[in-house]
């Protein structure tokens, strides 16, 4: 674990920062950063949003003691790159859409104007 005071990557058991004298007892002590965790796992195969809400926390609680710091900047990273994925995929998905409709719209007018030349 690290030492809340000065940094300093100290013993999992000790008590006492050996580098700046600081008693341990506030810091998540070498515990299983488990919001990490849910957060990689969450922006990996879940949500986005929801593994960047974990990671975020278990990015404050990594630098607060806790372990899977790298865990929870990956979760971090792939949440954000999900994220963006989403939103650039929602837009693409509107701007077919919406072009889609519109070409459908003029060949039913075709159609109907043709069928019109055709009764007459
Ligand atoms: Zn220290």
């Amino acid at each position: 674990m690290y030492c809340p005071n000065c940094g300093n990557e100290i013993s999992d058991n000790a008590s006492v920062c050996p580098e700046c004298g600081r008693t341990i007892s506030g810091a998540i002590t070498g515990k299983t950063n488990q919001a990490a965790i849910a957060g990689f796992v969450l922006a990996l195969v879940g949500s986005g949003l929801l593994g960047l809400i974990f990671s975020c926390v278990g990015l404050t609680r990594a630098n607060r003691g806790s372990d899977c710091k790298g865990l929870a900047v990956a979760g971090v990273i792939i949440g954000i790159l999900k994220l963006l994925v989403s939103l650039i995929s929602v837009i693409v998905f509107f701007t077919i859409g919406i072009s889609f409709l519109a070409a459908l719209g003029e060949a039913i007018e075709q159609a109907e104007e043709a069928a019109i030349m055709l009764a007459l």
